[in-house]
């Protein structure tokens, strides 16, 4: 009998080598683990293809005909057998580089054959490279040909042709009540499953269709139904499959219907068990911290407001700081998410709430994502806050020795009213007098299991502000942060010309010099901005330091400033300050300014191979401008040629400064895995089949029903809810995120 639980390497077909790269490579230990490793895309196996009708948007065709004749061609090491291969239509090549004896010797012409692989053309012909082949016998006989019509063949959750099919959650609310489909599970599914491999596995034999031979086989000795992880009553509710029966159709199903309602049975379940995870430790949260009370506003906050605001809140800031008030006087510790895109206004609000904190006799703590950040944070308030008697000091890692004693100490003792950072302030051994409230700046990484280190900090936990000027699209906001009461600052500080974006190729450099120099007359400051990642690091510095040399040619009458990653903070933060106090006009640097730095007076942002960023990251650069009353500008610099993606990318861009549209379009277009400052947060891409840029109807079901159980079964001893508190005890112990929130 086979267990779900038993080691991968003990499954017919695999072994201690294969165990090893499906470890390595896919993190599957278990024979459970596979069979959670579900195809991308299923292949219609009974609709074939003419050769004639392939052209090159089709990602995989079938086709079924004879091999006309085999022929070797080149030599050593580029020796490839080819065989001729035709259905009658047309004729294609099947290109074999290795294993061609083999080839040679097991097939032969003029018998039936059944060809599976990714069409691509090859002088004036299309080729196949390393096809499936397959014996034509036992099927009807390919002549006269079905003829195929545009759907039908390919069912996909990529959406990548107009031939392939997506799960469509409208579908899926409207499909019948499940009936017993006959089990998957290998021959007697028409369709094949396709699995993501990578090119190691590729490389040592364990293909797409070696996987598919051992979730076959996994199927096939599974005697035993697979155990049911919902309670049955969520089962029916919602219409689902069971998961047996799921699991078997997500690899082999019967019909594309029910390939759907696998799909859709296996993301609700993922996507409620996260949300489960997360409602639950919000109401645990709940009952068991009482909250500081704030309730008072007095001299602090009064004395600031009649005597030092600096400008008229707006109304977006007086609504969201009324919010905050009412949350950190109730008595529960708060816990909010405050949205506010680039330029609306978030700092004056994390004082503004600092100080009702210290008006009840609590300290404050901002943590920012830089030690520039931190910086400016200290200046700016300092600076909103002279002539008060409200002590504001910098923790970074960069303060060390007796500074560093002496300021430790005089948190202790409670003389230290508001502590700005990094996030090391958290981390390290700093302690309170009486902290009252964090507010965490602009730190998309801080998910759920992070903040929960926060409680640690007091035997009361603190009030807990995340500010964000990231707009997150609000599946990837329930997931990362559903958790958090949300506040939104929905209006920019009046005055502001919405900046304008222009598209401009490398090649006019003279009409992108002469628009800065226009500014430069004026008295205004340039960004330029280049991009640095990883993987091109070198050449990517050096396109940096030429552009640097370049723009200090083409502006002899400037000062320029450079900031990049790789120089010492000490330097890095010197030529930041050059910069906002106005001594240098022209700043080059990579994306290390991309969040939060507040230089009014720059008026461009020139991005270079703008093509190279994400949306969201676009927009963010773009924000560091457009901060002053004047007209601001930003230019998208990119190379002539631009794919069709690239080009509707920078369109986007050009047309929109809304930063919640460009967010829920950055996700559609890339997926949530790939959104900027997100992929380490954590447990929204540990999602094995649910799609956030495209299971939104589903999520909002699952977070519902988790919200329901939560509601009704406080104790958690229901017996019907049984199986779903176990099953979270046991995702929580394989996940490490959710494992780390208690
Ligand atoms: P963000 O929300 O991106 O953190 P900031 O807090 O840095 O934005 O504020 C952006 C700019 O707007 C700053 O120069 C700030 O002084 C200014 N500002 C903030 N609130 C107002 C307001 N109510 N009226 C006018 N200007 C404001
Ligand atoms: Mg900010």
């Amino acid at each position: 009998m086979l267990r779900l639980d038993q080691d991968i390497k003990y499954l017919q077909g695999v072994g201690p080598h294969r165990a090893e790269l499906l470890q390595k490579e896919l993190g599957i230990t278990t024979v459970g683990d596979l069979l959670e490793y579900y195809p991308f895309r299923h292949i219609d196996r009974s609709n074939f293809y003419r050769i004639s009708d392939i052209n090159e948007t089709m990602p995989y065709v079938q086709l079924t005909g004879q091999i006309l004749s085999f022929e070797t061609q080149g030599e050593g090491a580029k020796k490839r057998l080819i065989a001729h291969f035709s259905d009658g239509t047309g004729v294609i090549d099947l290109v074999w580089f290795q294993g061609t004896k083999y080839i040679s010797q097991t097939y032969q012409q003029n018998q039936p054959y059944i060809v599976f692989g990714k069409p691509q053309p090859f002088k004036g012909r299309y080729n196949i490279a390393h096809p499936e082949i397959e014996k034509g016998e036992g099927r009807p006989l390919p002549l006269p040909y079905p003829v195929m019509g545009g759907s039908g063949y390919l069912f996909s959750d990529e959406g990548n042709s107009q031939t392939t099919i997506h799960l469509d959650t409208d579908t899926y609310q409207t499909s019948p009540i499940p009936r017993r489909e006959g089990q998957g599970g290998g021959s007697s599914s028409p369709f094949r499953p396709i699995y993501h491999t990578s090119e190691k596995m590729k490389k040592r034999g364990l293909t797409t269709s070696t996987i598919a031979k051992l979730t076959a086989t996994l199927l096939r000795m599974l005697d035993q139904p697979i155990a049911e992880t919902l309670p049955q009553y969520i089962v029916e509710r919602h219409h689902l499959m069971s998961r047996d029966e799921a699991m078997r159709q997500i690899h082999y199903p019967t019909s594309s219907d029910s390939l759907r309602r696998a799909q859709a049975r296996l993301k609700f379940e993922e996507l409620f068990y996260v949300q489960l995870n997360i409602l639950r430790y919000a109401r645990d949260r709940q009952r068991h911290y009482r909250g500081l009370v704030c309730s008072k506003v007095g001299n602090h906050f009064n004395d600031f407001y009649y005597n030092h605001l600096p400008f008229p809140l707006t109304g977006a800031q007086k609504r969201v700081i009324r919010e905050i008030r009412t949350d950190m006087g109730s008595g529960r510790q708060m816990n909010r998410l405050l949205q506010g895109d680039v330029g609306s206004g978030k700092t004056l609000v994390a004082l503004m709430c600092s100080l009702i904190a210290i008006d009840n006799g609590y300290q404050a703590c901002i943590m920012a994502p830089t030690e520039i950040l931190a910086e400016q944070h200290l200046q700016t308030l300092q600076r909103q806050l002279e002539g008060m008697s409200v002590r504001v000091e910098l923790l970074t890692g960069s303060v060390k020795g007796k500074r560093r004693a002496a300021l430790l100490q005089a948190l202790l003792t409670g003389d230290i009213h508001i502590l700005v950072g990094t996030h090391a302030v958290i981390e390290e051994n700093v302690a309170f007098a009486n902290l009252g409230l964090v507010i965490i700046d602009e730190q998309h990484r801080f998910g759920v299991a992070q903040r929960a280190k926060l409680w640690q900090k007091n035997p009361t936990p603190p009030h807990v502000l995340v500010m964000t000027a990231t707009p997150i699209p609000r599946t990837l906001a329930m997931t990362l942060y559903g958790d958090l009461d949300v506040s939104v600052i929905d209006e920019l500080p009046p005055g502001r010309k919405p900046i304008q974006t222009i598209h401009q190729y490398d090649r006019h450099r003279l009409s992108i010099n002469q628009a800065i120099r226009k500014q430069i007359d004026l008295g205004r400051q340039i960004y330029i901005v280049y991009p640095l990642i990883k993987e091109s690091e070198k050449m990517d510095m050096k396109n940096l330091e030429e552009g640097f040399e370049q723009v200090q040619k083409d502006f002899p009458d400037c000062k320029v400033s450079k900031v990049h990653g790789q120089m010492k903070p000490a330097e890095k933060d010197e030529q930041m300050r050059l910069f906002a106090q106005g001594e240098t006009q022209i700043l080059v640097a990579t994306t290390v300014i991309e969040v939060g730095v507040n230089v009014p007076n720059a008026s461009v942002m020139v991005i270079e191979n703008a093509e190279r960023f994400g949306l969201s990251q676009l927009h963010q650069l773009r924000g560091r401008v457009g901060r002053g009353a004047d007209q601001s500008f930003c230019i998208l610099v990119t190379k002539y040629e631009l794919s069709n993606d690239t080009r509707r990318r920078i369109q986007i861009m050009v047309d929109s400064t809304d930063g919640f549209e460009i967010a829920e379009q950055d996700l559609k277009l890339r997926g949530p895995g790939d959104l900027e400052g997100t992929q380490q947060s954590g447990m929204a891409f540990d999602l094995k089949i649910a799609n956030l840029a495209k299971d939104g109807i589903l999520l909002q079901m699952a977070r519902d029903t988790a919200q329901q159980v939560i509601d009704d079964d406080e104790a958690e001893t229901n017996p019907v809810n049984a199986i779903l508190w176990s099953r979270l005890q046991e995702l929580r112990k394989t996940n490490i995120n959710w494992g780390s929130i208690s």
